[in-house]
């Protein structure tokens, strides 16, 4: 019963995702590698190569260290982290570089297309990162915000001048991206947040104004504010698909980029080709972490999401708010009214629940193991504005002392809560 729901809830899910897949033909029949190359004049990242490995850098034991990578179940995209963005905009004395705040807005609009994969928009055939990113509505110091500054200085506008010891916001709390003239490229950050940069003033994410937003002044090929998500991709910890060359495809979670779920490949992309291969494969050039067109891209892959988000637990833990949706049973007492809640699911959705009085099973279902061994009872419940859902049952006098296995799923993020084995008092 309970896998069949799960499976055509799935289902459903499944098509809505393909309803707003870009037919990945259509793209690729306009080769667009005749254009000129966004590296022609500007270099599409200014982000620096990783330092050779030293003393505290090689053997880190965290998931996802400066040198390593090991993906946990525990880092895959079971719920929600929130982050607060400060867009801080550097113009000159001419009135160059301005940024109104629709523009900023739509920016934001497109770093939660493509980190949520949302169906219909560009970045729909991506992967569902669960991660969303709004502007600040409070500043440092408690005062309600827009979440934008703006200030002029003709250095700062070529991103000349530590103009950040004078705007940032704590980096420990806030996503910093500053914007001007960045002359090196179309943007880069300061360092990767396993280099202790995180809580300092320099942790940044810079992008050249003219590529920020939906329909970028610059046109054609930053046109579609990707540089942004590429970027922050860097500052989650994501290297080039092509960091280090090829690597070894036997020990892909230590060499190249660090991630086995990207196609190896020896150098950057450009352009929008409809085949580029190198390392005996096809090159990942439709990830948000190589060199393509705006227009090219459209994914992060579940591993990058899971090193991402492991970097959001370990190596910046004060950026986000969050919690994983928790289920529990309270007063589970034979002639009396138990209580089922679920707390933090996907708001203003649904969540199953479900027990049984046969075992722990597992199950194999579409959302991951169920511990319960069938038969069950199933129940749908709705979750409110805050991810809150309730149900309560009148336990039987009869049900002493009997075990009780309980699970359930949240339906937004298609994860399974918490499992539960308990004894009817
Ligand atoms: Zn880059």
């Amino acid at each position: 019963m309970i896998h069949k729901i799960l499976t055509v809830t799935f289902s459903l899910l499944l098509l809505t995702l393909l309803a707003g897949r870009r037919a990945p033909d259509l793209v690729d029949a306009a080769d667009m590698s005749s254009t000129v190359p966004i590296s022609g004049e500007r270099d599409r990242c200014g982000t620096p190569e990783r330092l050779p490995a030293g003393p505290g850098q090689s053997g880190d034991p965290a998931d996802c260290g400066y040198w390593t990578n090991s993906p946990q179940p525990e880092y895959d995209p079971t719920f929600y982290y929130d982050i607060p963005v400060v867009f801080h905009v550097m113009q000159n004395s001419s009135g160059d570089g301005f940024l109104s705040a629709a523009t900023i807005q739509d920016q934001i609009d497109v770093l939660n297309e493509d980190f949520q994969a949302i169906p219909g928009s560009p970045g729909a055939p991506g992967t569902d990162a669960n991660i969303r990113f709004y502007l600040a509505t409070t500043d440092p110091q408690g005062n309600a915000t827009n979440g934008i500054t703006y200030s002029t200085n003709n250095n700062w506008y070529l991103d000349s001048g530590n103009y950040w010891d004078t705007l940032a916001w704590d980096t420990n709390l806030y996503l910093n991206i500053y914007t001007n003239a960045v002359p090196c490229c179309y943007g880069y950050v300061a360092d990767f947040p396993q280099t202790g940069i995180v809580g300092t003033n320099e942790d940044r994410v810079v992008l050249w104004w003219e590529a920020v937003g939906k329909q970028p002044t610059s046109g054609y090929p930053g046109n579609m504010g990707r540089t942004a998500t590429h970027e922050v991709g860097h500052y989650l910890g994501l290297y080039h698909t092509f960091d280090s060359g090829c690597g070894s495809a036997a020990n892909c979670y230590d060499t190249g980029d660090l991630i086995c779920d990207t196609n190896r490949q020896r150098s950057p992309t450009y352009g929008c080709p409809s085949s580029s291969s190198s390392c005996n494969s096809q090159d990942p050039f439709h990830n948000y972490m190589d060199y393509s067109d705006d227009i090219c891209f459209w994914e992060f892959t579940p591993e990058q999401v899971n090193r991402m988000r492991c970097v959001l637990e370990n190596w910046r833990p004060d950026l986000w708010t969050g919690a994983a949706p928790t289920l529990s049973v309270s007063n589970l007492v034979a002639g009396q009214t138990g209580l089922v809640e679920v707390w933090n699911a996907t708001p203003n959705n649904r969540c199953h629940f479900a027990w049984s009085l046969n075992g722990g099973g597992p199950i194999s279902t579409p959302f991951g193991d169920a511990m319960l061994t069938p038969p069950y009872q199933l129940r749908m419940l709705q979750t409110d504005s805050t991810g809150y859902a309730s149900y309560s049952a009148s336990i039987p006098v009869s049900a002493a002392g009997v075990t009780v296995w309980c699970h359930g799923t949240d339906i937004g993020t298609r994860s399974m809560l918490n499992a539960l084995m308990l004894v009817v008092q």
